[in-house]
């Protein structure tokens, strides 16, 4: 299966002909730069026909992507122009249905009978989803941590579910190993095409306004290098006249690119003990870390990270605007009290996904009891 494009070290530079997923010295692969034009056509997948590494799926598309990016009110309060990018809308509610699609579409073509990867929440119902919308096998490889109720949203979709007693940061190295052996394509959190998929965020901001800051809550590294490609991408084919800062977000309970940024080390390490409420960011090894603290230093961009008192706070306030996210998908909001962005400012903080999947975090509130006869009174 042939793909567009060489494959290029986002570290050493060594570049391959032959699609693989990591480079030989361990670091993360990607695609060498596309560049094109735009075209009129009804999704992401169409109208950036030319940025792809190969042709999407579009058959099995289940409507991933072009979702809204919402004003916000918020954005008064600090003297900026707010705008959320509610990927909560997405067939699995959350932004990896992106990165899925197009990983998928890739395995199809190669003609991959089963699929994996590893995770404990929005990726692993992501995969599961597509995998039986696209008529493959999934293995999902989950944590000991992973509870029950959790792997729900998981199984329903037939995807076979695989608990793992062991070193989490470990699994995901050895999964690929276990995945070439055996013929299974992996599409773990920074896996290329995925990185690809995460552009079309880049690519629908882009459409709409121009932007100077987007927040991005990270993880893994696997968005942010998405989202910082599609817009290096869109300069190069001259569409935009300038870069925005792009700005990683992460929680203070597990922040080690945020650590390694503020130390001045071009290497990140293991993270001891993370705690916290955003566990959809608390990868205390990011298997992109290395490539993410490169780039923050290529292009004079930051990292900020929120507590999760703060977490919860944002969370509250994007709820009373309408907005359901996880506390994952707030960190963007906690981190405007810290960055003081100059006024007027256009910002774009990314709602990466839906608060529905996390809701034993939310705090009850009081709730009237009312007899029907009683019900003008209790008003
Ligand atoms: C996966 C995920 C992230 C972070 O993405 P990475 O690519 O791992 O950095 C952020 N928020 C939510 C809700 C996620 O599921």
């Amino acid at each position: 299966m042939k793909v567009k494009g060489k494959l290029k070290c986002s570290i050493c530079g060594k570049t391959y002909d032959k699609p693989l997923q990591r480079c030989g010295c361990g670091e993360p692969v990607e695609f060498e730069l596309f560049e094109g034009e735009p075209y009129i056509g009804k999704s992401v997948w169409e109208r950036f026909w030319d940025f792809w590494p190969l042709e999407p799926a579009l058959d099995f598309s289940l409507g991933e992507g072009d979702t809204p990016l919402v004003k916000s009110r918020l954005g008064d309060e600090f003297g900026i122009k707010l705008y959320l990018k509610n990927e909560t809308v997405n067939p699995t509610w959350s932004f990896k249905d992106r990165g899925t699609f197009l990983a998928m579409s890739y395995a199809l073509k190669a003609g991959y009978k089963t699929v994996g990867t590893v995770s404990t929440g929005n990726m692993a119902a992501s995969v599961s989803a597509y995998a039986t919308r696209f008529g493959l096998k999934a293995k999902i490889l989950v944590s000991e941590s992973a509870g029950d109720e959790k792997l729900k949203a998981v199984s329903v979709y037939g995807g076979e579910v695989i608990r793992v007693h062991g070193d989490y940061g470990r699994l995901y190295f050895e999964s690929l190993k276990l995945g070439e052996r055996l013929g299974v394509y992996f599409m773990n959190s920074d896996n290329p095409l995925r990185i690809e998929g995460y552009k079309s965020i880049a690519f629908e901001i882009a459409e709409e306004i121009s932007p100077d800051y987007i927040l991005i809550p990270t993880s893994s590294g696997g968005l942010f290098r998405g989202v910082a490609k599609g817009f290096i991408e869109l300069y190069k084919s001259g569409l935009i006249e300038g870069l925005p800062k792009l700005i990683a977000v992460q929680a203070e309970g597990c922040s080690p690119i945020c650590m390694a940024f503020r130390e001045g080390r071009e290497k990140v390490e293991r993270f001891e003990n993370p705690r916290t409420i955003a566990k959809a960011i608390a990868n205390p090894y990011p298997p992109s870390g290395n490539a993410l603290l490169k780039l923050l230093r290529e292009f004079g961009w930051g990292c900020v990270s929120v507590s999760d008192d703060e977490i919860r706070k944002a969370q509250e306030r994007l709820a009373r605007e309408g907005l359901f996210v996880q506390p994952a998908s707030a960190t963007g909001i906690a981190a405007l009290e810290k960055l003081n962005l100059p006024e007027g400012a256009k910002v774009v903080s990314v709602l990466t996904g839906s608060g529905l999947k996390v809701l034993g975090d939310v705090p009850k509130r009081d709730i009237k009891e009312c007899s029907l006869e009683r019900l003008t009174e209790c008003f």
